[in-house]
């Protein structure tokens, strides 16, 4: 399969956020299929903002309008779509953190989300709440590498169809969650390393996707530059090839380039976004809580 990732030099008028890859894929080993054009709408670290701020910027009601917008555009060009989101939904304002999360979730059905990373904000909450908060999603929460008692907790991947072809989206979680939640959040689960689970299901996708997506919350760190963090999406792609395209979250950046292992960190919404690519692999993050404008 080949792919090619399109800068769509355009500003979407209207408050909520977004980043958007084009993808263009053709399968030449194949039975002759008509060339897909995908369009990927992500977000990431939603954080408790399914209302509008005191200025009103962002909110579900605004991202639900900018969504449908681009679905109807992208449908009358002949194009696909998916909406993934790269986790962390909860916690971030009393309004949403008071009621669980529940307008949240509950919102993202409604906007019509395919999938989501379980981000470490999930665990936030006592058990009760989480396995609560999973009763009311209708897409799936993915997360290959997190285990309670020797088995996987979550859906690890989803596979999806799309004019004729199967696009694959795995979850993974950082293995930070572990000290960055109370231990009795987590008792009896494990966070394992993200790559090597990735690199262990990688096979089995590529043998039934035409793509293979990873849905993370791991964080973007250019150049693998971590600090004390766990390893974040660059890492993942330079250890683990065969990843068409990482739609991250969690270090809440907005991941436009500004050269080779260099973010720009002036980068100013509205502004065209080369999203990073490290061995082969796409990589996409759409900063926070749906606030502003990109397209990537
Ligand atoms: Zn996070």
């Amino acid at each position: 399969m080949r792919s090619a990732a399109v800068a769509i030099a355009r500003r979407w008028a209207g408050p909520a956020s977004l980043a958007l890859a084009a993808l263009l894929g053709s399968c030449a080993s194949l039975a002759p299929r008509a060339p897909l054009k995908l369009t990927i709408l992500h977000t990431n670290d939603h954080h408790g903002r399914f209302w509008t701020n005191a200025d009103g910027e962002y909110g579900m009601a605004a991202r639900k309008t900018l969504i449908d917008r681009i679905r109807a555009e992208v449908a009358a060009s002949g194009g696909q779509t998916l909406l993934l989101d790269g986790g962390d939904v909860n916690t971030g304002v009393p309004e949403s953190d008071l009621q669980d999360a529940e307008p949240d979730f509950k919102g993202m059905n409604l906007l019509g989300y395919d999938a989501s990373a379980v981000g470490n904000h999930e665990f936030d909450k006592p058990p009760a709440v989480l396995a609560k908060q999973r009763t009311w999603v209708n897409y799936p929460l993915l997360a290959a590498n997190i285990y309670k008692d020797g088995q996987r907790m979550f859906q690890p991947y989803a596979v999806f169809e799309r004019g004729g072809y199967k696009i694959a989206v795995m979850g993974l979680t950082t293995d930070d969650t572990q000290k960055m939640v109370l231990p009795a959040n987590i008792a009896g689960i494990e966070f394992r390393k993200p790559a090597d689970e990735a690199a262990k299901l990688l096979p089995e996708l590529r043998g039934q996707a035409d793509m293979v997506i990873a849905a993370t919350h791991m964080g973007h760190y250019p150049d693998g530059n971590r600090g004390v963090n766990a390893p974040g999406d660059v890492e993942m792609a330079r250890q683990v090839r065969g990843l068409d395209l990482i739609v991250g979250g969690h270090s809440q950046n907005p991941v436009c380039m500004a050269a080779e292992n260099q973010r720009n960190e002036a980068y100013v919404p509205g502004q065209a976004c080369a999203p990073d690519r490290q061995n082969g692999t796409w990589i996409v993050q759409a900063h926070e809580w749906g606030k502003y404008c990109w397209t990537c």
